[in-house]
This record gives C-alpha cells, sequence and structure tokens, in this order.
C-alpha cells in the first residue's frame, strides 16, 4: 500500500477517544481537515504552529466531532501565535457557529473552497448541511466523503481518483454501511484507487468483512 497523502489525526467514529480527522502538510503549509472535540490538543501536541505562514482548517460540516474545538484552535492561533486562521466551510451556519462561540470574525479568514479543493454536497443527516470534497494534494487526485450515508454524490470522480477517503460503519443510518459499498471498493482497488476507511464504528467487523484489504488504521 502506498502512503496516503492525508495523515490521519484520528479515525474514530462520532463517541470514539479520537475523533476523525486527517492533515496535509507542506514546509510551510499546514491544511488540517475536521477540529472535532478531541483534535485541538492533538494539533497543539503535535505540530510547532508557529513555523506555518499558513494555516487551512477545512470543516465538512458541525457536527462536535468535526467542528467541537474549532473555535478553540482560531482563538489559539490568534492570541497565542498572532497567526490568522483560514476557515474552509461551505457549512450554512459556520459563521453563525464561530459568533456564538466567541469567535470574531476579524481573528479569522472564511472561504468556501480552495484552489485546488472543491466541496461536494453530501446527505448525512436531514438537521445538518455536510459535505465531502474533491482535492489535489501533491498531484494526487482525492475524494474525501466527509459524514455522508451515499457515495453517490461522488461517483462521476470516483474512476478518476488516486485516493479515496470513505466514512464506513457497521450499522449504516446517517453513515455508509460498508456492506452496501463493498464491490464498489474492490472494483476501485482493482483499479489502482487507493481506499482509506475513516469514521470507524467497528473495527474488528470492519477488518473482517473487507477481508483487511482496505488501510483503516
Ligand atoms: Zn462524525
Ligand atoms: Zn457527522
Amino acid at each position: 500500500m502506498n502512503k496516503s497523502t492525508l495523515t490521519f489525526l484520528g479515525r474514530d467514529s462520532g463517541f470514539g477517544n479520537k475523533n476523525n480527522s486527517a492533515y496535509f502538510e507542506t514546509t510551510d503549509k499546514l491544511t488540517l481537515i475536521d477540529c472535532g472535540c478531541t483534535v485541538f490538543h492533538e494539533v497543539i501536541k503535535k505540530f510547532n504552529l508557529s513555523k506555518y505562514s499558513a494555516i487551512e482548517i477545512v470543516i465538512t460540516h458541525l457536527h462536535n466531532d468535526h467542528a467541537g474545538s474549532l473555535s478553540q484552535l482560531i482563538l489559539y492561533l490568534w492570541f497565542v501565535l498572532n497567526k490568522k486562521a483560514t476557515i474552509v466551510s461551505k457549512c450554512e451556519y459556520i459563521k453563525q457557529y464561530l459568533d456564538i462561540t466567541g469567535t470574531p470574525a476579524n481573528i479569522y479568514e472564511l472561504k468556501n473552497s480552495l484552489p485546488n479543493l472543491t466541496f461536494i454536497k453530501t446527505e448525512h443527516t436531514p438537521f445538518l448541511d455536510s459535505y465531502g470534497f474533491l482535492a489535489n494534494f501533491n498531484n494526487k487526485q482525492i475524494i474525501y466523503t466527509g459524514d455522508t450515508n451515499t457515495l453517490s454524490p461522488f461517483s462521476t470522480y470516483l474512476q478518476n481518483c488516486d485516493e479515496l477517503y470513505i466514512d464506513v460503519s457497521k450499522f449504516g443510518g446517517a453513515h455508509i454501511k460498508i456492506d452496501d459499498v463493498l464491490d464498489t471498493l474492490k472494483q476501485l482497488h482493482n483499479n489502482n484507487v487507493d481506499i482509506y476507511l475513516m469514521h470507524i464504528d467497528d473495527k474488528e467487523y470492519i477488518k473482517t468483512i473487507t477481508n483487511n484489504e482496505f488501510n483503516y488504521e
């Protein structure tokens, strides 16, 4: 298996110890994907944040396991490191969310896409506006589903991507039921798409049903 372009800080489902989050890093820029409750402490432990000239934080949706420490990180970057974070999100209430958690609009920049990243709307729960995205990092075409209960918003892009980061679940519901996409994943894998499973609720079940064929940790 090739090394993944994104590195995970955590791949747990909503109530796990390490919220689902990943990052891509160059010498002077950090792009963080989601910032759930457990992520702030992971980030300040792991990175020397003062070395980056740009810090982008991509937010797929506003569940706490994806945005629960976002305000904390923005405030820390501003007040402790004098840095203005760039928040990249299309979520309907992102600005209100930051307002009510005491994050003044002048200490961050808000964008709804990046030159190398485009959001794709997904179906996750009727209560939240949720997105995955298509991105290019390191000349790799990446699909990152975010939390979704269907792969269909991505179907036209799947065959042409290099790496697929996909939300999978034993139980389905608000997430993709692994049993429903196994054949698709096998076909993509045979077509040289690297598959990375994430937001994992039952590791043993997923390991068994996928025959340990895809990367999940
Ligand atoms: Zn989640
Ligand atoms: Zn969610």
